[in-house]
């Protein structure tokens, strides 16, 4: 039997609203074996089982990060690094970057979109003890169109068939879900703007129905305010960014965002670390309305979740901690965002087996010092870290 008992001031079983005062969890190997109060669990685990004491801490769920690019590296011009790259160098680097991420307590990441579908290999030697990192999502290479947002990853569809033939061969590299570039964005040279569709509502929809031909969800990368509500026609899970954007500046559409909230469509809004400096580029004028749409969708029930973009200029991996303190900044409650970053991510990712811990779950869990439900401060140095039971540092 390969058991641990961990025991700490409280444990957050998730969501944040369930603390165990003076918990315990039974961990047995890769599993949550029980939870709950230290004293009991103390009396009624056999003596042979190792006991690791955790004074002034607490236990909480791994975090996840929703949406990261491992091929990317976070440096002024990532494009040109990626593309630059020769294979095996970024699969190195890469890797690397898996490992910094675990660092960080991120347990579950969500890759959308690299190179070469190099994520899938990493992955599964994650997946099989070979190599150190969060368990990964893959989206392997994101659908864009002709030129369009992230071409250079290889992903450009121009056709029905088109889409098809590149929903089939992400499929069969081993993709967990699709990602499709619905609109422009930022970061590719000459591509459309970040409000301009990259497809149409048919090919929204047919993307969408593919990916479940092969089992897939879709995430869609999407800032232009129409393009947001085809992504819901269409039937997306997950909306990337989400930021509202048409030609005249930010415009919500309530309507939609009721419709988000009805169809249980998450909202990943990718926050990176150095958000004070990007707020400060936008101006005080558009921040605060980014700033507005986010409390209307939160005050309409919307389900954020997390993400950083690491890998895209200034998200640097691992620095995941800024972005609670931006939703902190925002006024959202220390409990709400700690299930933003574990129960509800979880959920938004379909994966049953962590964001949470209860006997049966993946023993996905760090332990802090001190307490993240008053100071989230707590998170940036965790004691502990067990991935499927794994302990970091070992
Ligand atoms: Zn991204």
């Amino acid at each position: 039997m390969n058991q641990l008992l961990i025991t700490a001031d409280r444990v957050i079983t998730g969501p944040a609203d369930h603390v165990i005062p003076h918990g315990a969890v039974l961990l047995d190997a890769d599993r949550v074996a029980a939870v709950g109060p230290a004293a009991a669990l103390d009396a009624s685990v056999p003596t042979e089982v190792p006991r690791l004491r955790c004074p002034g801490a607490t236990v909480l769920p791994g975090l996840i990060d929703c949406h990261v690019h491992l091929s990317f590296d976070a440096g002024p011009d990532p494009v040109r690094a990626v593309t630059e790259a020769a294979a095996p160098d970024l699969a190195t680097a890469m890797a690397e970057r898996a490992t910094r991420l675990l660092a960080a307590g991120i347990t579950t990441v969500r890759d959308l979109g690299d190179r070469d579908a190099l994520t899938i290999p990493l992955r599964d030697s994650i997946n099989s003890g070979t190599a150190s990192g969060p368990r990964i999502l893959a989206a392997t290479a994101p659908l864009t169109s002709h030129g369009g947002h992230c071409h250079f990853l290889g992903g450009e569809v121009v056709s029905d068939d088109g889409i098809r033939d590149r929903i089939a061969r992400n499929a069969a590299a081993g993709a967990d879900l699709i990602k499709v570039m619905a609109s422009g964005g930022a970061l590719t040279p000459g591509g459309p703007k970040m409000w301009e569709p990259q497809f149409t509502l048919h090919q929204l929809r047919l993307i969408v129905r593919e990916s479940a031909r092969h089992g897939l969800p879709v995430a869609a990368h999407v800032h232009g305010t129409e393009t947001i509500t085809q992504c819901v026609d269409a039937g997306v899970r997950t909306l990337e960014h989400c930021s509202w954007r048409t030609a005249e500046g930010v415009v919500h559409d309530p309507e939609t965002t009721r419709r988000i909230v009805a169809e249980d469509v998450a909202v990943c809004r990718c926050v990176s670390g150095d958000w004070q400096l990007f707020l400060k580029q936008m101006g005080p004028e558009r921040a605060q309305a980014m700033i507005d749409v986010i409390g209307e969708m939160r005050q309409a029930g919307v389900r954020f979740i997390a993400g950083t973009d690491a890998g895209v200029p200034g998200a640097h991996f691992g620095d995941y901690v800024g972005m609670l303190e931006f939703f902190a900044s925002l006024g959202f409650g220390h409990p709400e965002i700690l299930d933003m970053a574990t129960t509800t991510s979880a959920h938004a990712l379909a994966l049953t087996d962590t964001g949470s811990l209860a006997p049966g779950m993946r023993a996905d869990l760090l332990v802090v010092d001190g307490n993240p439900l008053t100071d989230l401060n707590a998170l940036r140095h965790p004691r502990h870290i067990y991935t499927a039971g794994r302990h970091l540092p070992v």
